[in-house]
């Protein structure tokens, strides 16, 4: 018998790859979203597929899910700075709320849980790199707060459930990951970065582009998630590549990559911006046995090379318009 698994945020960057992964591995997948920022063209190819179904439902209501799982991966929640601050409820919510419904079920169906931290749980960082066991610098106030803050009460719940429930829980504090499939106008780095060099607009740097981030190719990150699901660990781990590289460093690299002739404006630093950032991976690599195998380069051109591969129409309608009018209804 095929084992059953639950993916929250299916329809997502991150949820639909994971949900390509775990139907390779002879899964069934039981996907489930309600498309505020994810979108059924991800997982389209899927439909067809006898070992996948799709759930329209939003997690921070109560979630029942019919007959046996074996495991749960809760994976949705709005992930770009800018979603946030569009529905920071929303994205407060689904972190608190819809991690307590997804760990209820865990416990109801006895399956192992993982859930999707954050390398921004450490904030704005004052150690670098940042390994698992640093507490962080986080403004709970700030604009960022209702992420960071979500994803902190989500960890401390979850190793509650753990501890109180003997539920079996795992923490993957994810970092800045990219790759096909990323929503171009999601306003995260690199998705900005190439579809300004798609439109033969100017390349916008926020502040002097001396703040930090470390990029890991999805691919490198499902392995990443997939081994620390089937390991025995519970405390959180660090998933992510850690070269590092400045902003202005790494749109000069885009400008090589995509031969725009445009230049580099500087705009303004958002609030609370993380200075630097990056993931100290010794833990995975001891547990897991894990390490990102993509560089920069060939992930990079995997995933311009996707974004120049859509039609102008695709293109289009996946910047996502419509986004207010959906939240609003
Ligand atoms: N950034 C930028 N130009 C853009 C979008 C983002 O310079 O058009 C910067 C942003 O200020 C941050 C970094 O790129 O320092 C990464 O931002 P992103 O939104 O991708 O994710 P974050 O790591 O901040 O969550």
């Amino acid at each position: 018998m095929a084992k059953r698994i639950l993916i929250t945020g299916a329809a997502g960057f991150l949820g639909s790859h994971l949900c390509d992964r775990f139907i390779k591995e002879d899964f069934e997948v039981i996907a489930m979203d309600n498309l505020i920022t994810g979108d059924k063209r991800n997982i389209e190819h899927l439909f067809k597929h006898k070992n996948f179904e799709f759930h329209h439902h939003d997690v921070t209501k109560f979630v029942h899910v019919a007959g046996e799982l074996d495991y749960i991966l809760h994976f949705a929640s709005p992930a770009s700075p800018i979603d946030y601050l569009k529905i920071p409820i929303q994205t407060l919510k689904v972190g608190s709320v819809g991690t307590l419904h997804c760990l209820g079920l865990a416990k109801e169906k006895n399956a192992r849980i993982l859930i999707a931290s954050t390398s921004e749980v450490y904030g704005d960082p004052l150690v670098h790199p940042q390994s698992e066991d640093y507490y962080g610098n986080v403004n709970t106030i700030g604009p960022r707060g209702v992420y960071d803050e979500a994803k902190r009460f989500q960890e401390s719940l979850t190793m509650a459930y753990h501890r109180f429930h003997g539920l079996e829980t795992r923490i993957a504090r994810i970092f800045n990951t990219y790759g096909p499939r990323m929503r171009l106008n999601d306003g995260r780095v690199i998705p900005a970065f190439i579809g300004q060099a798609l439109r033969g607009e100017d390349l916008t740097v926020f502040g002097d582009g001396s703040q930090t981030r470390s990029f890991c190719y999805v691919d490198d990150q499902v392995e990443g998630i997939y081994r620390l699901l089937f390991s025995d660990y519970s405390d959180p781990v660090n998933i992510g590549n850690p070269d590092e590289i400045t902003i202005l460093d790494f749109a000069k690299e885009i400008i090589g990559l995509t031969g725009t002739q445009q230049k580099i404006v500087y705009k303004e630093l958002p609030e609370d911006d993380p200075l630097q950032r990056q993931p100290d991976i010794s833990r995975a690599k001891e547990i897991l046995k894990w390490q990102p195998e993509i560089s920069r380069s060939e992930g990079m051109k995997i995933t311009y090379d996707y974004f120049r591969g859509l039609s102008h129409e695709e293109l289009e309608k996946r910047e996502h318009k419509d986004f207010f009018e959906h939240i609003r209804r």
